[in-house]
């Protein structure tokens, strides 16, 4: 595609449900924590580099790579996350640009809860932010995931506030209502305007 909207917002703030509307246009979505997953899947050099530093003991029985315990790992030691990310990023990055290029609708979304963090708005053309209060947020997380509120909270603390997300903002999709009429009409108009931008792009 040679146009391109960035996804994002917070955790359980809708991504998910959003790009899915926009799949109904027949858009594009490339979703960038399944190219993070699949950048360390079993028999990958990456997996091979990771399991050289941290240990064979970072793989489960399986041969798969324990990521709940490289992120415990990780949260506690900013060393063992500076090799990380420095590992992955230029990978992961390789392979969402490969991945925009290649999807064939006129435009596509890439989603990702961490474009802004992880300086992914300068792949794309557009951010798009779905937005909820920070209320409705836990809610819906509590309810969908194991996770507790405390956990909930450390997780949101950990991602770029709100705020600031609305700041990068190029649209705002506001998620606050159960109204999925309402959210289907906003993702619809949304969609017609990025087709136009495309066109134009072209
Ligand atoms: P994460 O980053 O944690 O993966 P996400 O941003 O992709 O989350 P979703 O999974 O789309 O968020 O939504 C979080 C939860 O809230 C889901 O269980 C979803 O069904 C529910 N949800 C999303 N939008 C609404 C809505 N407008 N009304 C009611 N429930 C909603």
């Amino acid at each position: 595609a040679n146009y391109i909207v960035g996804l994002s917002g917070g955790i359980g703030s809708g991504k998910t449900t959003v790009s899915k509307l926009f799949e109904q246009h027949g858009v594009s979505v490339i979703d960038a924590d399944i190219i993070a997953r699949d950048v360390v899947v079993k028999g990958s050099e990456a997996l091979t580099l990771i399991i050289e530093y941290f240990g064979e003991n970072f793989l489960l029985p399986t041969g798969e790579l324990d990521r709940t315990k490289l992120r415990t790992r990780i949260f506690s030691n900013s060393k063992d996350k500076l090799w990380l990310n420095n590992l992955l990023h230029p990978l992961i990055r390789k392979n969402i640009i490969q991945a925009l290029e290649q999807a064939p609708s006129d435009y596509c979304l890439l989603v990702a809860p961490l474009l802004l963090e992880n300086n992914l708005q300068h792949l794309v053309d557009r951010v798009l932010i779905v937005d909820v209060s920070e209320e409705i947020q836990i809610k819906r997380t509590l309810t969908r995931d194991k996770s507790s509120e405390v956990e909930i909270r450390a997780i949101i603390n950990s991602q770029i506030s709100r705020h600031s997300r609305q700041q990068a903002a190029d649209d705002i999709i506001n998620n606050n209502d159960t109204d999925l009429a309402k959210l289907e009409e906003n993702v619809r108009l949304l969609h017609q305007k990025y087709l136009e931008n495309s066109k134009i792009a072209e």
